[in-house]
């Protein structure tokens, strides 16, 4: 048996039907704010009273570092979500069941045993803004749902040892979904390695499934990259690849198996958007979204990308930036150097859509050959020159000074034209491989809330 770990928002059930599974599987119950309470010697409201939320969330570390890791049901706390290492802790060679409960059921529930306030809102409105504040993080935590709002204790176990024995996937989805991914450009191995998954015999109905969407998406790395993070966290799912011309065809294979997230690459970045239920903030913003969450029938874009970007520069800001290129990861780009207050003019070969792009994002654009008037001190590529197999590079050799810093955001090959000219020309230089890092550690935080150390990731892609 594995551990069974139930989240979700006070009021939706956690205790309650953690003890019944508990009975039911004959197995240990875990309830962290038992153990909060008992390891200070005081009850929760009296920690959140006396020390505030900050020494709870400590408290509840510690105890979530010290739970079995195997035979037991652990009901958490309503906000453990937000801490990615108690998420790092939780999720090791455990099954996540996500308990959800309408608003009214919630406030009805909480106005019978009333909890310690987490804001200065009142009642109702406060369960709105936490849930809607945690929604990303509970996502993360879950691998299978149960609305609580209409059923009893016994019936949502019911649904839940359910699951743990079939799944959530039916054998006629397996067999239709393989035959897919069979019949797709999928290397043999990784095919052998589907079948083996979704097929067996034997197969473990419990594994989740990922996958990077695209056309042709054979170059990527985050097939390797993924399952190599899951094997470090413990966590049972495997990584593939949806490789299809039709991202319809693909989010319904990616329903039929009941996956758990999709990194969108091109060309679907813009086209993903139309089959989202929820989409961030800075995905709307670009214009494009690069990860998909599925959770409890809601599905979640988000753009990674600009993060991914964003990162390497955070020295950078206020930077005379010029970006080349206004296609979609320009977009990206734009929005990640003017969240970092930096004076942005875009060139690009087509002047039309550097205005077009510099008129929504409230920047500056010139013609592409304007660039030796701007004497900037930031300069990114964010056009595909230099990529392989082709070897010109945006900018001539004499136009780089040893006081540029030079990012490229092609990254294959790692050490690009510009890359090799901006080296020898002594400017500091940025590989578009650090975005592939760092927008891929933000991805793995919105698959599972966990927060992989930029070493880890780099060891395994080096
Ligand atoms: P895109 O939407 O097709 O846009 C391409 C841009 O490059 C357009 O502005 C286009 O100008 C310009 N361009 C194309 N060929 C050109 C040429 N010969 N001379 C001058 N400008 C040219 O592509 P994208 O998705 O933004 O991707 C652009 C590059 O970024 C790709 O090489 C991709 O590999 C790289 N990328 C890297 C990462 C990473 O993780 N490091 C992530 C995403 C993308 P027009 O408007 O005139 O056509």
């Amino acid at each position: 048996m594995k551990r069974i770990v139930l989240f979700g928002y006070r009021g939706t059930g956690k205790t309650a039907i953690g003890t019944v599974l508990a009975r039911r599987l004959e197995v240990a119950f875990v309830d962290t704010d038992a153990l909060i309470e008992k390891k200070s010697g005081r009850t929760i409201p009296e920690i959140f009273q006396d020390e505030g939320e900050e020494r709870f969330r400590i408290l509840e570390r510690e105890v979530i570092a010290g739970l079995p890791v195997s035979d037991c049901i652990v009901s958490t706390g309503g906000g453990v979500v937000m801490d990615q290492s108690n998420m790092e802790q939780l999720r090791a060679t455990s099954v996540c069941v996500l308990l959800t409960a309408d608003l009214a059921t919630i406030g009805r529930r909480l106005a019978r045993a009333p909890r310690p306030p987490l804001t200065s809102l009142p009642p109702k409105e406060e369960i709105a803004a936490v849930i809607t504040r945690r929604q990303c993080n509970y996502a993360a935590a879950a691998d299978f749902c149960v609305d609580t709002s209409r059923t009893s204790t016994e019936q949502a176990a019911d649904q839940i040892l359910c699951f743990l024995e079939k799944g959530t996937i039916s054998v006629v989805d397996r067999k239709s979904a393989f035959r897919w991914f069979a019949a797709s450009p999928l290397p043999a191995h990784e095919q052998e390695q589907l079948k083996s998954l979704l097929v067996g015999p034997p197969c473990d109905p419990l594994t989740r499934f990922l996958g990077v969407a695209g056309w042709p998406c054979g170059h990527s790395k985050s097939p390797l990259l993924f399952n190599r993070l899951f094997e470090r966290y413990r966590l049972n799912c495997h990584y593939t690849r949806f490789w299809d011309t039709s991202i319809r065809t693909i989010m319904e294979r990616a329903r039929e198996i009941d996956a758990k997230g999709l990194s969108i690459t091109i060309p679907f970045k813009q086209e993903v958007m139309a089959f989202l239920d929820e989409i961030d903030a800075a995905g709307q913003q670009i214009g494009a979204v690069n990860t998909v969450v599925f959770a409890c029938g809601t599905t979640y874009g988000s753009n990674t990308d600009w993060l991914g970007i964003r990162k390497p520069l955070e020295n950078h800001s206020g930077s005379r930036a010029v970006l080349l290129g206004a296609g979609g990861v320009a977009a990206a780009a734009a929005y990640a150097l003017l969240d970092l207050d930096m004076d942005v003019t875009i060139l690009n070969r087509t002047p039309e859509k550097a205005c077009a792009l510099a008129e929504r994002f409230g920047c500056h654009w010139r013609a592409w050959d304007a660039f030796d008037g701007i004497n900037p001190d930031f300069v990114v590529n964010a056009t595909p020159l230099g990529m392989q197999p082709d070897t010109s590079s945006p900018l001539r050799d004499d136009q780089l000074k040893k006081e540029m810093t030079v990012f490229d955001l092609v990254y294959t090959p790692p050490v690009t034209p510009l890359i090799a000219a901006a080296r020898k020309a002594g400017c500091t230089t940025i590989t578009g491989t650090e975005v592939f890092i760092h927008q891929a550690r933000e991805q793995f935080r919105l698959f599972f809330g966990i927060d992989v150390p930029e070493t880890v990731i780099r060891e395994i892609l080096a």
